[in-house]
């Protein structure tokens, strides 16, 4: 437990008669009595690839660079955001990996009092050249999206990436010693995904295989150029995570990975999100299924998200911004915490499986 500034740490009898007082030392929870002790940064809104469910094809407006939070900004910011509480970062986008610089950047988020533990969510194709620098700036948790093991259909749904380019992104965390390694695939009907063929990655190596199901997020005033949004995410290309389920329990068992049992939670990989977690006997790693729309998990949110320009967002499907790049670039220390606790306050009880919303996903940070 970390305590506020001017608080000595060791003095547990202070720390005890502040809670008994009702205070929390340093442990950000919201109206609804969650702990939030997770902060997804965003570094860029670019990204080298389009995935359908995420960018249209011909992809968004990028931010000016001078919007875009510079890592001074990132790193006042989280500092401020470990003073309340948060000792969990992932970096994302778009592509975090295209920010040059990215590793110093994570060097000097792992370096924070408070930060325990620091993770990212990539496409993979640059980790080849870069896993081992993240991994020495301290970044062990790595998510690698990856939709299909097809290549065809791998350039199909992320409108022209290199399969290969994924695959040597896989294998260079692995060689950089990155664990817990987790494998994001994004579960659409209209995408018919041989999805034994990407658990069966779990066989062999201690990789942990998560399906998604896909959400409607983006379509709205933000999102410039048409495509993937509200008018594209439909009930019938939603597939729940119980048919994933389902199918991969028969499929796995006709392909000869044995039966599917699911995994205690002291057991599945250690994890900061929602996923449920299944082995196929004897496999090395784990099947997991996250299921925001057919089983939402709301009620253990523990996450603020500040996107690459500067907006911190209290949820994925919130369109309520709470501007922290002007406090950064006009306001005052005290004014960020401030900022901080007026977003816990607002954020939401539940998403209501609202539908679009005013960015995309690359636009938010995934
Ligand atoms: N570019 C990186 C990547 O693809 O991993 C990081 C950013 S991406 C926006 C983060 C995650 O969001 C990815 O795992 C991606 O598959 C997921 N994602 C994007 N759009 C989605 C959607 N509409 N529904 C569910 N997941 C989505
Ligand atoms: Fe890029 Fe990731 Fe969005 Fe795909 S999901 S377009 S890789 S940001």
């Amino acid at each position: 437990m970390r305590a506020r500034p001017g608080w000595d740490v060791d003095d547990s009898d202070l720390v005890e008669r502040s809670l008994r007082a009702g205070l929390s030392a340093a442990m950000a929870t919201d109206a609804f009595g969650r702990r939030i002790d997770y902060l997804r940064i965003s570094v860029t809104d670019r990204c080298n690839l389009r995935c359908v469910y995420c960018m249209p094809g011909g992809g968004v407006a990028w931010r000016d660079q001078s919007e875009l939070l510079t890592f001074n900004e990132i790193v006042r910011f989280a500092a401020a955001a470990a003073d309340e509480g948060i000792s969990k970062i992932r970096l994302t986008g778009g592509e975090p990996l295209l920010r040059k610089g990215i590793a110093d950047l994570a060097r000097r988020l792992r370096a924070l009092n408070g930060v325990e533990s620091i993770a990212i969510t990539t496409n993979g194709t640059l980790l080849p050249r870069l896993a081992r620098d993240l991994a020495a700036a301290g970044i062990e948790r790595v998510n690698i999206s990856l939709d299909s093991l097809d290549p065809d259909a791998y350039s199909g749904v992320t409108r022209g990436g290199r399969l290969k380019n994924a695959l040597a992104g896989i294998d260079a965390a692995f060689a950089a010693g990155m664990r817990p390694i987790k494998i994001n695939v994004v579960v659409m009907r209209s995408l018919r995904q041989d999805l034994v063929s990407l658990a069966r990655l779990t066989r062999d190596r201690p990789v942990h295989v998560r399906f998604i199901e896909c959400m409607p997020i983006g379509g709205g005033d933000d999102c410039g150029g048409a495509g993937w949004g509200v008018d594209d995410w439909t009930e019938a290309n939603h597939v729940p995570s119980d048919e994933i389920l389902a199918r991969l329990a028969v499929e796995g068992a006709e392909a000869g990975l044995g039966e599917l049992e699911s995994v205690e939670p002291d057991d599945a990989p250690g994890g900061w999100g929602p996923a449920n977690y299944y082995r196929f006997e004897g496999a090395e790693g784990t099947i997991g299924v996250i299921s925001p729309l057919s089983h939402p998990f709301c009620s253990q949110c523990n996450r603020l998200r500040l996107t690459a320009d500067g907006n911190l967002r209290t949820c994925l499907f919130s369109d309520e911004d709470f501007d922290a790049r002007r406090v950064l670039r006009h306001g005052t220390e005290a004014g960020l915490h401030s900022l901080i606790h007026a977003a816990l306050a607002a954020k939401p009880e539940s998403h209501n499986l609202r539908i679009g919303t005013v960015r995309r996903m690359s636009q938010i940070g995934g």
